[in-house]
């Protein structure tokens, strides 16, 4: 008897998220996987990595509170926003009974997490302009217990319209949670839905260090929501889930010149985005630059250009959305540095024009 045979149905059946990392490559061009193209540099101060850590480390919870305009009772600091997609279906979905719901094209992770927990997943497609479709929506909540909607969307870059998310929130209160996944908000602050928190029982916002606070290095993301549902988080998360570093760099990332060198490098992003749009519009491969409020621009290339491939070869990695539903031919191009930003427009510029 093969070990294979004794794992769970469920994970002899799970396809593992591709990440960024694991897909690979060879390359001096890194843009697949939403970075911050440069290291923020921090020293270690806390020395006292005998004990354990805190569970939930008091500093960078009051820290974060503060910058998201919430109470402390009102976060949960875990090891990424990848972390907390899971704690929610821990928390929520009976394995077997219940599910999620989300809207292709979306962030991979939601459909990997409730798969490994034998939670089924309900998915609705997304309209062609990438807004929710509440009708197909309602009509499928049937054991629904937490839908994930992904605004800023990753990978297509828009926000979804707060009409269709307050008719959701109300249409399925009592009986789902509905998680925002804000992963890219501070590229957009001012969509964030963290003051309705007030209004939704069941709004779940989810945040991370990963982004715009260039640490994606240190996996340390955040869970916004009413005291009730962070206490339920409480309950089935790690016992110490931030390793005491971890909680010591979240905390200067958090400070107010933390905050601030956050607000620059947004800046500075928003303009090679708007640099790199530019550009791309005017390459004869590329068929159509979509609009974005986040760090990446979604691209649809002519089908012939060959543009992933070619790239690739060169060093130049970036993430292929083709296999997403409604995304044939689409490249998902992180924004870099403006000098990575010109290497990726130089090498588009010398395909070969079919
Ligand atoms: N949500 C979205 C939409 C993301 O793109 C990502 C990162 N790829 C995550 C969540 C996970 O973030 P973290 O690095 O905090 O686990």
């Amino acid at each position: 008897m093969s070990i294979e045979t004794l794992a769970r149905k469920a994970v002899r059946e799970l396809t593992p998220y591709q990440s960024a990392r694991r897909l690979g490559g060879n390359g001096d061009v890194w843009l697949n996987a939403n970075e911050y193209p440069t290291a923020p540099q921090f020293e270690l101060t806390a020395q006292t990595l005998n004990r354990y850590p805190e569970c939930q480390p008091a500093q960078v919870i009051a820290r974060y509170a503060a910058y998201a305009g919430v109470s402390p009772q009102q976060v949960l600091v875990s090891r990424g926003a990848d972390e907390s997609i899971e704690l929610l279906i821990r928390a929520f979905c009976e394995p077997g009974k219940d599910a999620v719901l989300f809207c292709p094209p979306t962030y991979g992770m939601y459909q990997v997490s409730a798969e490994t927990f034998g939670v089924e997943c309900r998915t609705v497609l997304a309209k062609t302009d990438w807004q929710l479709d509440l009708a197909a929506i309602n009509a499928n909540l049937t054991n629904v217990r937490l839908i994930y909607v992904c605004s800023p969307n990753n990978p297509t870059g828009n926000l979804i319209h707060p009409d269709d998310l307050r008719s959701l929130l109300a249409s399925v209160n009592g009986q789902a949670i509905v998680a925002i996944d804000e992963a890219y908000i501070e590229f957009c602050p001012q969509a964030s839905l963290v003051n309705w928190l007030a209004d939704y029982p069941n709004l779940v916002v989810l945040r991370t260090l990963s982004k715009a606070f260039a640490l994606a290095g240190l996996r340390c993301g955040f869970t916004l929501a009413n005291q009730e549902v962070i206490n339920l988080l409480l309950k089935v998360i790690a016992p110490y889930p931030l390793a005491t570093p971890v909680a010591d760099i979240a905390a200067q990332a958090l400070s107010p010149s933390g905050i601030d060198a956050m607000r620059q490098r947004v800046s500075e992003i928003i303009t090679n985005r708007t640099w790199l749009q530019q550009q791309l519009a005017q390459c004869h491969c590329v068929e159509q630059v979509f609009a974005s409020e986040s760090n990446y621009l979604l691209v649809r290339f002519k089908p012939s250009s060959q543009a992933f491939a070619q790239l690739w070869q060169q060093g130049i990695i970036l993430r292929d959305q083709h296999k997403q539903p409604g995304l044939q031919h689409c490249l998902r191009i992180t924004i870099g540095t403006r000098a990575e930003c010109q290497r990726v427009i130089d090498a588009l510029n010398l395909l070969p024009n079919a």
